[in-house]
């Protein structure tokens, strides 16, 4: 039986206890899966349905639930309930037994009840388990296979990591001094072991690398909000893929590069920034907010992670890697050094050069998702990389990384060029130059 909304689960409860006194009520117990820490899921409870799964009723006297060890990949939405709940080729198993969670019976604390209420509300229709997978669907096909391939690194696609090697992944902070690419290389090759206890088992809800989980939220908003419209749901996954790896994982890459290797154009992105859900959510807001974020050693080191993994046009060995990190850092910290006189009217103010470009590195009104304004990040961490490798890679694969992935020339004006201010667009033509100016 699916369980889906825990409001039902609450009232069932009610009339199938008999509850007649305040402690009863205190001491109302719920079907409790601490896979998915969660009332709701598909449970099974009949002797049958277990024995499919290799379960006794002795090992799991109030059932299984078997949310926690399906894999959305190979669910396919036309089966009906009680079709994929007992094809046992869908779940994760080990020796032939399903990975699922035996039910317990619990008490919730008020903070869980009210949690329970939150996730049926947010989650809404797409709580469902098949409408989830139909979401999944609808946005990896807007996507297309070539494009959700290259979202690993930095999210993983798939669900290669759910019941394996997940203990590595849980403390992730976003301030964590590892860099997320490094995290997200960490192939974890599959382990068999069994394991030891259920609290050791690693949840979907932790899940968070996860690219389709990662941006789930967002999604449903996004239908929700455009029912019946034309939904341009490629250049909406994009952008909020993009806003969401930035944020979240300080992720960071010039919108420009991002685009490019996604195979997406200025004007696609454009046109629906200017339709974005409105009024545009609180963390769409927070996530477009963070992009003025100063660089740091950490952006610098993602956005070397980025071009190794994806610029094909040039190949960069380990020993390059470093190098280019550790040279592109220093310049980032020659750049926070050196001071400057800023003409403010009539006089002038003295700023550091960093913050100097940086208060300038914006794309101009009509690039804006509503009018909320959009600073270039990952430009500047792209301009000290794109110096020191001429350095570290020689000119030639300096040129060739400068033209063809960090600041891409199309035919006619790129639109990195376009869509930025005069004044960022100045800066970067005459990068090279100034930093000369300021090493001799
Ligand atoms: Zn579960």
């Amino acid at each position: 039986m699916i369980v889906l909304d825990f409001d039902e689960v609450y009232e069932a409860h009610f009339r199938e206890s008999n509850i007649e006194t305040e402690e009863d009520l205190a001491n109302l117990e719920f079907t409790w899966c601490e896979g998915c820490r969660s009332t709701t899921g598909i449970h099974l409870t009949d002797r049958e349905s277990l024995m499919i799964h290799g379960f006794t009723t002795k090992e799991a006297p109030y059932g299984i639930c078997i949310s926690c060890a399906l894999d959305y990949d190979k669910l396919d939405v036309r089966l009906k309930e009680e079709e994929f709940s007992l094809d046992t080729d869908l779940f994760y198993k080990e020796e032939g037994k399903t990975l699922a969670t035996p039910l317990t019976r619990k008490k919730l604390t008020e903070e869980q009840v009210s949690e329970e209420k939150e996730r049926g509300r947010s989650r809404g229709q797409f709580r469902d388990f098949s409408n989830r997978y139909n979401l999944k669907s609808l946005y990896r096909s807007a996507l297309t296979e070539d494009r959700y391939r290259k979202m690993d690194p930095p999210y993983f696609i798939g669900n290669r990591l759910r019941y394996h090697g997940m203990d590595r992944f849980q403390n992730v902070e976003i301030d964590d001094v590892r860099s997320n690419y490094d995290l997200a290389n960490m192939r974890v090759e599959r382990n068999n072991r069994i394991p030891e206890s259920d609290a050791e088992r690693p949840t979907p809800m932790e899940f968070r690398r996860d690219w389709f989980d990662s941006l789930l939220d967002s999604f449903i908003l996004h239908e929700k909000h455009n029912e019946g419209k034309p939904n341009k749901r490629l250049a909406y996954a994009l952008i909020c893929t993009y806003l969401h790896k930035s944020w979240d994982w300080n992720n960071i890459e010039p919108l420009w590069v991002f685009a490019k290797r996604m195979g997406i154009g200025n004007v696609q992105l454009k046109s629906k920034m200017n339709d974005w859900i409105n009024p545009i959510p609180d963390y769409h807001v927070t996530q477009m907010e963070s992009l003025s974020n100063v660089p740091s050693f950490q952006t610098i080191t993602n956005l070397v992670g980025v071009i190794t993994e994806h610029s094909h046009d040039v190949m960069i060995s380990f020993e390059e890697k470093q190098e280019l990190t550790q040279q592109s850092i220093s310049l980032l910290n020659q750049l926070s050094n050196v001071k400057i006189k800023v003409p403010v009217g009539k006089t002038s103010v003295e700023k550091t050069l960093l913050n100097h470009i940086h208060s300038v590195m914006k794309f101009n009104g009509s690039f804006s998702i509503q009018g909320q304004e959009l600073c270039a990040a990952g430009a500047i961490e792209a301009l000290c990389i794109s110096y020191c490798a001429t350095n570290v890679l020689g000119k030639q694969r300096r040129n060739v990384l400068h033209r063809k992935f960090l600041f891409p020339k199309g035919n006619g004006v790129p639109w990195w060029k376009q869509d930025l201010t005069t004044d960022a667009v100045h800066i970067i033509s005459s990068f090279d130059k100034i930093i000369d100016k300021f090493q001799t």
